[in-house]
This record gives C-alpha cells, structure tokens and sequence, in this order.
C-alpha cells in the first residue's frame, strides 16, 4: 500500500514538476526569440552589414541564429536532465516522506500480531483443558478444578483484552480529559490503600511518603489511578522480599513521584525497551502480564506532558520516576 501510495506520489510530482520547468524554458525560449529570433533579426543584422565582415556573413549562418541554436541546444539538455533527475528526486523525498506512515504501519502490524498471539494462548490453554475433562467422565471436585483453571485464563484475557482497548482508545482520540485539579499525594495513598492486602499476602511494607506540603497537578483521576496502579501492581509482582515505597516530592516547578522496590531489578540492557508493548524482560520471570503495563504507563504520562524513567540494578531493585509539571 505504501509502496503504490509512493509511486503515485512520484509519478503525481514528476508531472507537476516537469510540466513546470519545461513551461518556463519554453517560455525563456519564445522570450528569446522576440530578440533574436526572425522578427528581432533586423537590428542585429544591420549591425552586421555595416561591419567589415559583411562580406563573408553571406556565407555564414547569421548570428541570431547562432544564439537561438545554443540557446535550443541548453535548454534541451537541461529539459532532458530534468526528466531524469525530477522523477528521481521525487522518488527519494516520498520515501522520506512516507517514512513515518511505514513505520506506524509496522508498528500497528507488530501489535496486531502480538495480540492475537497473546490472546491464542491462553485460548488453546482453555480448549486443552476442556477436552481433557470431557474425555471420561469426572468427579465434581476435578469438574470445579478445571471450571477454577478456565476462570482464571478467562479472567487474563478480560485484562488483556482491556488493556488492548485502552491503549488503541487512547490513541487514536486522546479522548480523555486531563485538566482536573488532582491532590497527588490523596490519588496515590488510595492506590496504595487498594493495594495493601495484595503486599500483606507476600510479606512486603509498602508505605508512601507524602510531600512536605500539599501537590496539586492538572490531569484525569482515573488514568493516573492507572497508572500508579500499574507501578505499584509491578513492584509487588517483582519483589519476594523488602519493601515498596511511593515518595512523593517537589523540586521547583515539577512533582516527582519515585516508587522503590527492593526485587529482582532489571538488567541495564533491558531498562530502554521495558516502556515498549509487549516488551518482557524475561518470560520466565514475568508469571503474569502481556508487558502492556508500562507502555500504558507512558503513554499516560504523554498525555499528561510528564515523563517517566527507569533506574534498576539486577538483584538490588528498581525505582520508577515520574516527573509532572506543576
Ligand atoms: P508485565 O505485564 O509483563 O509486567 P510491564 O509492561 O508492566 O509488563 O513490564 C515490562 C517488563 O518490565 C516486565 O516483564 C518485567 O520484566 C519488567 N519490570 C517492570 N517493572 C518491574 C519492577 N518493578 N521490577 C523488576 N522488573 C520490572
């Protein structure tokens, strides 16, 4: 498809560009020729009569003539260059051009082609077990297990599939709005809140440490709910032991939100590619998730004109910065 939007770019240039200079050499050469061609012949003529060379000039060709073949012979040689270099030269710039159009048109093919596999996945997991369990005849506690291990495979799909869907809302119409007045410290110490049993169960203190005086940002509730949800839901995740901390602080005329844990870490080799879609570090490491999580992350932190960076060592553990402007 880009590649015939190109050639009809091309061709559509080439046209409108050689239409155009071949018009103006054509023009310079009727120009020319009011001058030296047969009407304005008479002046330069006479000149010529009245010079010592009179004589020979019956023999010769006269010398408007002479002025008017040069100028035909130029004119045709650039005329033919340019239909050489014209259609080459809008070759290579609608390449440029489109450059941008071909990569997002990669990049749409990369994601489709990720969700459809992720979503495959777990949907040959569920028919493997519902054809196991239909082969004989079992008993209610083997029928609740397999009802058990379907609910959560559908319950990742939901989540994926949800994740999908913001990601491509998000997008294409930036549809939320993000000039709602927000006490950060309020927004984060209630993600933090819903997320206390979920750290209690693996043994890990996640504690916040609030500003020294009250932060207001401009921005929408929910996707930063969203979004300290996804930091904090990763923390936990990669941590068996320690702590998780949310500290929140001013520096001139931006708020930063650092969220520490003591896990796994990421190796530095790793720390650019993590903010990508469907970027795993490791699938061995990663028990659950798509690697949406922090791609949706970013692309929050856009919308909010923030910024959020990655600063990890393997085995010591990582910190998520986020910076909004005040
Ligand atoms: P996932 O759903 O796989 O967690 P994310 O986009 O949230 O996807 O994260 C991408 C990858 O970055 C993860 O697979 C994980 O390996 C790594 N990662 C993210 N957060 C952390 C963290 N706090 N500690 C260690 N590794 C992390």
């Amino acid at each position: 498809m880009i590649r015939k939007a190109r050639i009809k770019l091309t061709l559509l240039y080439s046209a409108i560009f050689l239409l155009l200079f071949w018009s103006l050499s054509f023009g310079t050469y009727a120009w020319m020729n009011q001058f030296f061609g047969d009407t304005g012949k008479i002046h330069i003529d006479q000149a010529y009569r009245n010079d010592q060379e009179r004589d020979s000039l019956s023999r010769k060709e006269s010398p408007n003539d002479v002025i008017m073949d040069e100028l035909r012979n130029v004119l045709v040689t650039i005329d033919f260059f340019l239909l050489l270099a014209i259609p080459l030269i809008a070759w290579l710039l609608t390449g440029n051009a489109l450059e941008p159009v071909q990569k997002a048109q990669k990049r749409e093919k990369q994601f489709l082609t990720n969700a459809s596999h992720e979503l495959r996945t777990p949907l040959s997991i569920l028919r493997a077990e519902m054809e196991v369990a239909l082969k004989k005849k079992r008993t209610p506690t083997e029928y609740q297990q397999v009802i058990q291990s379907a609910q959560e495979e559908v319950d990742d799909m939901s989540a994926l599939v949800e994740n999908l869907l913001f990601l491509s809302r998000e997008q294409t119409k930036n549809s939320s709005p993000i000039n709602e007045k927000i006490d950060l410290t309020d927004l984060i110490a209630e993600c933090i809140a819903r997320l206390q049993q979920r750290a209690k169960q693996k043994d890990l203190k996640l504690t916040l440490q609030p500003a020294k005086k009250e932060l207001v940002i401009r921005g929408n509730p929910h996707l930063l709910k969203r979004l300290f949800t996804n930091l904090l839901e990763n923390a936990i995740k990669y941590t068996e032991r320690g702590s998780i901390t949310a500290k929140i602080t001013q520096i001139k005329e931006l708020a930063i939100v650092e969220i520490t844990d003591t896990g796994i870490g990421i190796p530095r080799e790793h720390q650019e590619k993590i903010f990508d879609r469907f970027y795993r570090v490791d699938e061995s490491r990663s028990e659950q998730g798509y690697g949406l999580g922090l791609s949706i992350a970013k692309q929050i932190m856009d919308v909010h004109r923030g910024t959020i960076s990655v600063k990890s060592q393997s085995g010591v553990g990582t910190t998520m910065k986020i910076t909004f402007p005040l």
